[in-house]
């Protein structure tokens, strides 16, 4: 798929292993209401994507994991969303049981 591979600097697939692990997490998402076992391996998957190229979530993928077990975290799902005190939103996890403190702001 990709043409002159010896070419391609560690940036270029940087940016390409950030595009697939966001990729993984929308499909995950996507997935999560009717198969939340296929969802947890694509977001897995994105997770140790970004761990290997050294990637930072960014805001909008952090949301959908949990800080206890590093899961995918899916309101309804295997997750609770309350509004906490202040611009908070308070996660509770339903696999590992913590409560990850969400701050609303504008990019959310
Ligand atoms: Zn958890």
């Amino acid at each position: 798929m990709s043409a002159g591979g010896r070419s391609v600097k560690r940036r270029e697939a940087k940016k390409e292993a950030v595009q697939t692990a966001a990729t993984l997490i929308e499909m995950a998402v996507a997935t999560a209401p009717s198969d939340m076992d296929l969802a947890k391996a694509q977001a897995s998957l994105a997770r140790r994507i970004m761990l290997k190229f050294n990637v930072r979530y960014d805001w909008s993928l952090r949301r959908f994991f949990c800080h206890g077990c590093k899961g995918l975290l899916y309101p309804g799902i295997n997750a609770r969303v309350r509004l906490g005190p202040g611009r908070f939103l308070l996660v509770t996890c339903g696999e590992c049981g913590r409560v990850n403190r969400k701050k609303i702001t504008k990019h959310a």
